[in-house]
């Protein structure tokens, strides 16, 4: 049968990087959920809509055509048939995504794709998101909650942009935690901690170690 496992928490915690190596080592396919809600961000931004007017982004919700290659080898996203996986990662992007998927129309149509792919994939997938294992797919066979100290994650997601400096490093901090304050405070969906989640705190971990807990646990 096929295995379906939900992996949650905030940014830098190396959700993205272990979810797509447990899928890689399991022969399974791979959703990135915040990619999604990122291609509806810069579909917005490039059509004008003001992010901050919520009614404006649930009338236009519906418009963009959202496509998700789930290969963990070489995960894509498509918007209107044009490549997004370049402009979603970018700072004016990352800055209003928690805007536009704090609308309910955004998260009612972007969880029904979510789980049109996850019943799609014939061997199970990994599917990273924030709301995962409380509301896009409550019934998966294993649900994971990575947490890590604010310091670790700011470390880790200075690493990868360009600015390693210290400056740097404290407006990556507060960046991220600003858009955990706004995803954990909606009212639709907030990023939570499923009650049967197993909750990893990879503060101390290496991402090998990370990869082979969760490993381990979808082969007990
Ligand atoms: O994981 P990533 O940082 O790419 O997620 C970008 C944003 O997408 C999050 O800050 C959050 O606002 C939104 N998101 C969400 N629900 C998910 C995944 C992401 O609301 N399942």
């Amino acid at each position: 049968a096929a295995v379906v496992v939900a992996i949650d928490g905030p940014s830098g915690t190396g959700k993205s990087s272990t979810s797509k190596a447990v899928a890689a080592q399991l022969g399974l396919s791979y959703l990135d959920t915040g990619a999604q809600y990122r291609a509806m961000t810069w579909w917005m931004i490039t059509n004008g809509i003001d992010v901050t007017d919520a009614a404006a982004v649930a009338t236009a919700a519906a418009k963009p055509v959202l496509v998700s290659g789930t290969d963990p080898a070489h995960p894509t996203i498509t918007v209107d048939g044009a490549d997004a996986s370049g402009p979603i990662r970018t700072q004016e992007v990352t800055s209003r995504v928690s805007a536009v998927s704090a609308v309910p129309e955004v998260r009612t149509l972007v969880t029904e794709l979510q789980r049109s792919i996850a019943a799609a994939a014939e061997r199970g997938i990994v599917v990273e998101g924030r709301d995962i294992g409380t509301t896009v797919l409550p019934d998966a066979d294993l649900k994971i909650f990575l947490t890590a100290s604010p310091e670790a994650r700011a470390a880790r997601r200075s690493g990868e942009l360009t600015g390693k400096d210290a400056a740097g490093l404290a407006a990556t901090r507060e960046a991220l935690i600003k858009r955990d304050a706004a995803d954990s405070g909606r009212k639709t969906s907030p990023l939570a901690k499923a009650g049967d989640a197993v909750e990893v705190d990879t503060t101390e971990l290496t991402l090998q170690q990370v990869i082979e807990c969760v490993v381990t646990l979808v082969e007990e």
